[in-house]
């Protein structure tokens, strides 16, 4: 989305200053506003956040304080909207920088998925048997795309059993618009990736596949991924169990197939975090997944070895757009009365959205 350059007077806000104005801001608006910070967002912003986690924990934290009338979500577009949509109507959902959005949501787009479908449909017959299942990393309307044809949402925590419950429900899976999440998933449940499953390429007729693999794939996995986790490699893994002998290597299910499998462990990314914080002082950890997390992880945890798989620094270029001049200038508005960046998820969408939300809940996992 376009996001209007800033007002000069915040754009060259020192580090210092951004921080000072953001503190009296908060103090001014008090308990009608809650700020929410995402695990990869920098540190200059975290430090200003009343509750820190991953899009789904962060979506629930907004819904624990029905008192603040102002949800600052400091992460990237599709989780504002999922507050938006977890929230009551009189809750304001604000973005500080609406070009945050996510790379990989936006691989996945309604009118390419509603093409896919079709297509399938033609393919397979009316009654084929496909339930949609859309990671939380889509836009809302792909949301309500799922919500409305019987699927459900995923968490990179709870995806074996969102698969599992839409496998109850149908003979194969529609998996978006992460790839890799599909496939380590339907791996981890048993099935065969080279015989069991295709790649949809939304620019290819029939998803780049011919009518009898869409009719022996038991899922059919969108081409998209997300741009921090498909850098990481089986040749950093072997590079740091040279470096570090009896090193542990845990990588997000974000990452290629191949490299869940010579990672020692992997999981989501308040896995990561549970699993750093109880490993056993003097323990070394390789991280595949975003650099700002695994700084702080390294930070909080310095009776161990914390450090990033991947040499090169691997940001999200998206989650990085939340700089402070941006949440300066959004609450010093808020602070004026003038609501900017807010999210709104329209009413329609928001419904079944809601709906698909609610069978993830109900799934568990
Ligand atoms: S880390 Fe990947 S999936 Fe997460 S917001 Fe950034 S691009 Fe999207």
């Amino acid at each position: 989305m376009y996001q209007a350059p800033l007002p000069k007077e915040f754009a060259d806000l020192s580090q210092e200053e951004a921080d000072f104005r953001i503190t009296a801001a908060k103090q001014a608006l008090g308990s009608r506003l809650v700020i929410l910070g995402h695990h990869y967002q920098r540190d200059e912003i975290i430090k200003h956040a009343d509750f820190r986690g991953d899009s789904y924990k962060l979506a629930k934290d907004a819904s624990k304080c029905p008192d603040a009338e102002f949800i600052v979500f400091c992460g990237v577009h599709f989780m504002a909207e999922s507050a938006d949509i977890l929230t009551p109507d009189h809750q304001k959902v604000i973005l500080p920088n609406l070009a945050a959005g996510c790379s990989m949501a936006d691989m996945a787009n309604l009118f390419q998925v509603r093409n896919c479908w079709r297509e399938l449909e033609a393919t397979l017959g009316s009654e084929m048997g496909v339930v949609p299942v859309t990671y939380i990393n889509s836009a809302a309307n792909l949301k309500a795309f799922v919500g409305e044809r019987g699927g459900t949402v995923c968490t990179s925590t709870n995806a074996p059993a969102a698969v599992q419950w839409a496998l109850t429900q149908g003979e194969k899976v529609l998996f978006f618009p992460d790839q890799h999440l599909g496939r380590n998933t339907g791996v981890k449940l048993g099935f065969d990736p080279d015989t069991q499953m295709c790649v949809w390429d939304p620019f290819k007729p029939l998803g780049g596949n011919t009518p009898e693999q869409l009719r022996a794939a038991k899922f059919v996995l969108w081409k998209g991924h997300c741009s921090v986790h498909q850098r990481f490699t089986v040749e950093q893994i072997e590079a740091a169990r040279q470096s570090h002998p009896g090193v542990n290597v845990l990588v997000h299910p974000e990452c290629p197939l191949e490299v869940i499998g010579a990672s020692d462990f992997n999981g989501s990314t308040e896995y990561i975090i549970r699993a750093i914080e109880s490993a056993p002082a003097g323990s070394a950890w390789a991280v595949g997944t975003e650099i700002n997390l695994v700084n702080r992880l390294a930070q909080e945890h310095p009776d161990k070895t914390v450090f990033c798989l991947d040499p090169q620094i691997c940001p999200c270029s998206t989650m990085y757009r939340i700089h402070p001049s941006f949440l300066c200038w959004t609450l010093e508005n808020l602070v004026k009365g003038d609501v900017q960046n807010q999210i709104v998820v329209p009413a329609k969408v928001k419904h079944f959205a809601l709906l698909a939300l609610q069978r993830m809940l109900a799934v568990g996992g």
